[in-house]
């Protein structure tokens, strides 16, 4: 299952970017295919290693640019913490993130509701545009790995 909610032979990759006003091409299908099939938040880079084997000539100039496409579209979000490498979430339903500080891995998240910030951006006159809570953290195979080497 992907997030897509359709098994994955099922999911039809193609027909969503025209779905979203994009044109098919090669590198969109491949990348957006593998942030469906691939549950975590990937790099750039690791998209790159993961499909340039299906794609000979692909660059990773172009999986940057093919990615900013896919986020322009609304089908992907990018995720971005200070100087590190984006990392780039095909779930687009509103959700949080728990990040390990030991192996930075991102864990979603949902709320219950979405916290209502309405009086704080009217105190600090802000236009909220996007809300996302990242929780730091200890992953639990990172808590094992550091219990088992003590
Ligand atoms: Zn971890
Ligand atoms: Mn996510």
């Amino acid at each position: 299952m992907n997030l897509m909610g359709l098994p994955t032979n099922e999911l039809n990759v193609p027909q969503v970017l025209k779905d979203a006003g994009l044109r098919v091409t090669p590198q969109r299908d491949a990348i957006l295919r593998y942030l469906f099939t691939h549950h975590g938040h990937p790099t750039a880079d690791e998209i790159y290693r993961g499909i340039r084997n299906l794609l000979p000539n692909l660059s990773v100039s172009t999986v940057y640019n093919t990615l900013k496409s896919l986020c322009e579209a609304g089908l992907i979000r990018e995720i971005q913490f200070g100087d590190a490498a984006s990392l780039f979430d095909a779930n687009t339903f509103p959700h949080h993130h728990l990040v390990c500080k030991s192996c930075g891995k991102l864990i979603d998240f949902n709320l219950p509701r979405t916290p209502d910030l309405a009086h704080i951006a009217e105190e600090l006159k802000f236009q909220i545009e996007e809300m996302h809570i990242e929780v730091k953290g200890i992953c639990d195979e990172c808590a094992k790995k550091e219990q088992s080497t003590q």
